[in-house]
């Protein structure tokens, strides 16, 4: 069982940085969990203490539940893949994937057979007689994850490992990373800054922010149901729509926004009406996805939010339409065919399609 566990892990080096701060998670057998946050944020730390390449300051390290805090990095049965992935330059490919088998006292034959099976899987069998100058990017760090996986580790630790590639080989390579673990069944924490890539790959994402964790689920649910405010506004492009807004539970049973001079009115039958109905009174931030709302022309009957356009944007597969609904600025996505500003720039919009989630606090913590 290759499980992950940290409880109550800090890490304050000696400077009195305190980079991981109360850290509590669990990765379970075979899951492919993605640590995702801005430069800075401890993401590199939590997976060297998990190496063994940095000690907690307090709390534990548990390996397939043992107690880890102690074991060398030798002893924890782990593979490491770096960003700057650094190759032996005089090996040849085969070498180079070979050599941990080497080390560990591997027979010719089946070391053969291993480092041709990992190739084959990684689409690099036709290279292995070349030197690693004479590779491409992507071809060099195909050799590095052979090389990590060779060994057939229990526990799979990748920093950034596509960071110095370009956006098309990035985005084959990740699906082939995914794709080549999960075939494996080998545990792996992966460290990215880049939100495409965590919510592409992730079993679950493990958002962290100044050393604090602030969210763990699927994709999904981390897009869907942010758990702060902070995820709320740093998941998804655009970012989401986050509204203040006053709380007005109506007797004959419908709930009212209200954006100062505007109400989003949500029926009672709506789910959502509950979700919020305790906040009677209350100013609280909305939060909306772009796509969550449709746009409809001025005149359209019944509940409808006005807007003026202040720009469109275009992006191929969809457009993007920035309004103001009086003070408020808001970003709404043109899935039903893109808007015309028109002369004086006035778009309704219909419903609320969902309300990703409310969440009580000020936007200004986002
Ligand atoms: P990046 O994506 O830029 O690598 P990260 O999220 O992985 O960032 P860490 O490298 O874990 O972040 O660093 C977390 C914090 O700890 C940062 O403020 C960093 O400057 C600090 N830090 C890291 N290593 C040390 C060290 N050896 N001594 C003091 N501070 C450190």
């Amino acid at each position: 069982m290759s499980t992950v566990a940290l409880k109550d892990v800090t890490k304050v080096f000696q400077d009195g940085t305190i980079a991981v701060d109360t850290i509590n998670l669990d990765v379970d057998d075979g899951e492919f969990m993605v640590l995702l946050g801005p430069s800075g944020c401890g993401k590199s730390t939590v997976l060297r203490m998990v190496a063994g390449l940095e000690d907690p300051t307090t709390g534990a390290v548990l390996l397939g539940g043992e107690l880890a805090n102690d074991l060398s990095p030798r002893e924890r049965k782990i593979a490491m893949v770096f960003q700057d992935f650094a190759l032996y330059p005089h090996m040849t490919v085969g070498d180079n994937i070979a050599f941990p088998l080497r080390l560990a006292g591997v027979e010719p034959t089946p070391r053969g057979e291993r480092v041709t099976d990992v190739a084959g899987a990684l689409g690099i069998g036709d290279v292995l007689g070349r030197k690693p100058s004479q590779l491409s990017g992507g071809q060099r760090q195909r050799v590095a994850m052979g090389r990590a996986i060779v060994r057939r580790p229990g526990l799979f630790l990748m920093d950034e490992p596509l960071s110095n590639l370009d956006s098309g080989l990035r985005a084959e390579l990740r699906a082939e990373i995914s794709g080549l673990t999960r075939e494996l069944g080998v545990t792996t924490i992966y460290v990215t800054h880049d939100q495409a890539e965590a919510l592409t790959m992730a079993d679950r994402v493990a958002i962290m922010r100044k050393g604090v964790l602030q969210d763990v689920g699927t994709p999904t649910q981390v897009y869907g149901r942010p758990a702060t405010l902070y995820v709320a506004a740093f998941l998804g492009s655009p970012r989401m729509n986050l509204l203040e807004a006053s709380v007005y539970v109506h007797l004959d049973r419908y709930v009212t926004l209200n954006l100062g001079e505007q109400a989003l009115y949500l029926p009672w039958d709506d789910i959502r009406s509950r979700a919020v109905a305790h906040y009677h009174g209350e100013r609280i931030v909305v939060g909306m996805r772009a796509e969550a709302l449709t746009p409809v022309t001025p005149d359209t009957p019944g509940h409808v939010l006005q807007g003026r356009i202040r720009y469109l944007e275009h992006h191929g597969h969809e457009s993007l339409a920035f309004l103001d609904i009086g003070a408020t600025a808001i970003v709404v996505d043109e899935m039903g065919g893109p808007v015309e500003s028109g002369e004086n720039g006035q778009r309704g919009l219909r419903r609320f399609g969902q309300v990703m989630q409310r969440l009580a606090g000020r936007a200004a913590e986002a």
